[in-house]
């Protein structure tokens, strides 16, 4: 360990609890899972979530868990930056947010202010508020990574609990995580993000090597899971083509792909407004810092760029899957 890791704190060494959420049954079950942390009652989240001057970059070394009661706004309709698979009825919703894992292109350092982890307890009422819906597709694991989560929060398990009770309702929980295990449930899409080696070890920091995350997903298509492969975002560096062609290689020597859901392709996009935080907290990063074109509040890849990755890739991923199989997000 180096000398400056020893100066932080570990991960969850402590934990931050509303005093409204002390009586719900999850809270007693992730304290009980995290017997040395330092437990410290608050008033409200956002006290801790939301207090200015924090810097994501250093707490991501140390982050803390915060667990809560949402009262507010539980499901949103899904927003057009994300991909909906053809379904009608897509919804987006947040039981947790922030993640372990501290890609430097992710979104969430330009939407929140902290690197701290929020977990809402009350996931029961997500799950009232979604049985009003009719027939709805709601991805649970956005803001988040859930899976990677679940030996802590156990809210992944919750999820698919609710989902093989409620047939009508399809989950999407995307992960970045390379659980030995996945519970098959018919209504549940486990969506692995996956990028190439070099991509995955320069930019997606504490997320787990490709090779486990392949067979993560080996297991899961053997044990019957819905397995969605996540090739998004695309990252812009100098031999993109051989790298994402050797990886499409690499995907269909390593994944029966027949027997998995579909596939999405997208390149890096993210609102101009988290960019801008972003480059801030990443002043050195060559994804943050490529020169994106800002399109309806978007920043995205020159045009050009985007067309040559998204097509190369659809041509290559041909070779092996269905063209109706794979799905493109255009911006
Ligand atoms: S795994 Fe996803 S949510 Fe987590 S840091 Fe990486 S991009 Fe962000």
């Amino acid at each position: 360990m180096s000398s400056r890791e020893g100066s932080f704190n570990k991960f969850l060494s402590h934990v931050y609890v509303e005093r409204r959420a002390l009586d719900n049954p999850h809270t007693g079950e992730i304290l009980a899972r995290l017997p040395r942390s330092e437990v410290i009652l608050i008033d409200h989240y956002k006290d801790i979530f939301n207090r200015g001057r924090q810097s994501y970059g250093m707490q991501s070394r140390a982050r803390a868990l915060i667990l809560a009661v949402n009262d507010g706004e539980l499901i949103y309709p899904g927003a057009p930056v994300c991909q909906a698979f053809g379904q009608k009825n897509f919804y987006y919703t947040a039981s947790s947010m922030n993640c372990p894992f501290d890609c430097e292109y992710c979104f969430l350092k330009g939407m929140y202010s902290t690197a701290n982890i929020v977990c809402f307890v009350n996931v029961e009422d997500y799950f009232a508020k979604i049985r009003e819906l009719n027939d709805p597709y709601v991805c649970v694991s956005f803001d988040t990574d859930l899976i990677a989560m679940d030996s802590i929060t156990g809210q992944a398990s919750l999820w698919v609990e609710f989902a093989s009770e409620n047939p009508d309702v399809l989950i999407e929980m995307r992960t970045k995580s390379a659980p030995a295990e996945l519970r098959a449930v018919p209504n549940v899409i486990y969506a692995y993000t996956l990028s190439p080696e070099v991509i995955s070890e320069r930019f997606e920091h504490g997320a787990p090597p490709l090779r486990a995350r392949l067979r993560s997903a080996v297991n899961a298509i053997d044990g019957g899971c819905n397995v969605r492969i996540c090739i998004d975002p695309m990252i812009y560096v100098s031999g993109w083509e051989e790298i994402y062609g050797g990886f499409a290689d690499r995907l269909a020597s390593e994944l029966d792909l027949s027997r998995i859901r579909d596939v999405s392709i997208g390149t890096f996009r993210i609102s101009a407004s988290y960019l801008k935080t972003i480059r801030r907290q990443e002043p050195y990063s060559e994804v943050c810092w490529f020169p994106c074109d800002t399109e309806d509040g978007y920043a995205v890849y020159p045009r050009t760029v985007r067309d040559d990755m998204r097509t190369f890739m659809r041509r290559r991923l041909e070779r092996y899957i269905s063209g109706g199989k794979i799905y493109e997000d255009e911006r």
